[in-house]
């Protein structure tokens, strides 16, 4: 028989032991589970003499009623030792200030915001096109023929389904605008291209700008008025800027646009390498097979287009002379354009 006496003391001892939860579930097994004492004790009940039973059977069941009485007031101080604990380690100063301003915008999207905003100031709309790109759209209708040496498998990012690739430049979104809207047209196209280009002044992935107006009765002077205009507005000085002739098979006349070195103001310096000049952007009168691709009749019709790199125009904005750093995302560098 078990010595019911012994039990409760016992019992009372060992729980002073138990620090938690799981070491009063494995104490309560050991009086209460299936082959516990006490339970033990209960079942012993039917082996005793019939006068004793009743005496012990009272006995038993005081003990157990103790017995779980102990155990639940010990599982409500643990929970509540739980939770005080969980309360003085688990909180929030909410009074703590503020340390510093917590972003900013990346300058290729600060240069992008600029461009934007000048040309929306001369009434130009901003439209945008996809970057997997039809190919006729980024090659065909631009007027450049099929041996071209830019479709090279070297030069553009091919996907895998026939007739798309990732646009090498912005200029399919002229396309796109001129088959879906009638002229006036005065637009811009900001967004990421792709090239397999990668050194300290290329990326694979950059930004452009493309411009694109056409209208009744444009002349080449409209075009160099509007890109002087811009560019004196974006370099925030009375920039010089000349127009040497150039090729592009989507342009005819075509020119490249240069300012005058924004860093050693024309004396000459290793970023413009000693000539003074820094060329920011290509441009000319959209080639009348273009407008016809888009059935615009070139007697009624004619347009320019420019296009300009947004890494190109924010390394000479903000000084900077490697292209990388504007990928890397290093905040020590992104820091200083708050
Ligand atoms: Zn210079």
């Amino acid at each position: 028989m078990i010595d019911l006496s012994q039990v409760e003391e016992e019992l009372e001892r060992e729980l002073k032991r138990v620090r938690s939860l799981q070491e009063l579930q494995q104490l309560k097994a050991k009086y209460l589970g299936k082959s516990g004492l006490i339970t033990q004790a209960i079942s012993n009940i039917r082996d005793l003499p019939p006068e004793e039973r009743k005496s012990y059977g009272q006995k038993v069941n005081q003990i157990k009623n103790r017995a779980e009485e102990l155990l639940k007031g010990k599982e409500e101080e643990i929970k509540r030792a739980e939770l005080q604990r969980r309360l003085s380690e688990e909180w929030l100063d909410l009074s703590v200030p503020l340390q510093r301003a917590v972003g900013s915008l990346h300058p290729i999207t600060q240069t992008l915001r600029r461009v934007k905003s000048i040309f929306l100031s001369m009434g130009f709309r901003v439209m945008e096109g996809p970057e997997v790109e039809r190919e006729d759209y980024n090659f065909d209708l631009l007027n450049i023929p099929k041996e071209h040496p830019a479709r090279d498998m070297q030069d553009t990012f091919y996907v895998n389904r026939e007739g798309y690739l990732l646009r090498t430049h912005t200029s399919p979104v002229q396309i796109r605008t001129m088959l879906a809207h009638r002229p006036p047209i005065y637009m811009v196209a900001p967004g990421r291209v792709y090239r397999r280009d990668d050194d300290p002044t290329h990326s694979p992935m950059f930004h452009q700008v493309e411009g694109l107006v056409v209208d009744q009765e444009l002349s080449f002077g409209h075009m160099k008025y509007t890109i002087e205009v811009f560019l004196r507005e974006f370099f925030e000085a009375d920039v010089p800027v000349r127009f040497r002739a150039s090729y592009f098979p989507f342009t005819e006349p075509s020119a490249e646009v240069d300012i005058g070195c924004v860093i050693c103001g024309g004396v000459g310096c290793k970023v413009c390498k000693q000539s003074g000049w820094l060329e920011v952007m290509g441009c000319g009168m959209v080639h009348p097979k273009v407008l016809e691709n888009c059935g615009l009749d070139p007697e009624s019709y004619q347009g320019f287009a420019f296009g300009m790199g947004v890494e190109r125009l924010a390394m000479l904005y903000f000084r900077i002379d490697n292209i990388k750093l504007f990928f890397e995302n290093d905040l020590r560098f992104l820091r200083q354009f708050l």
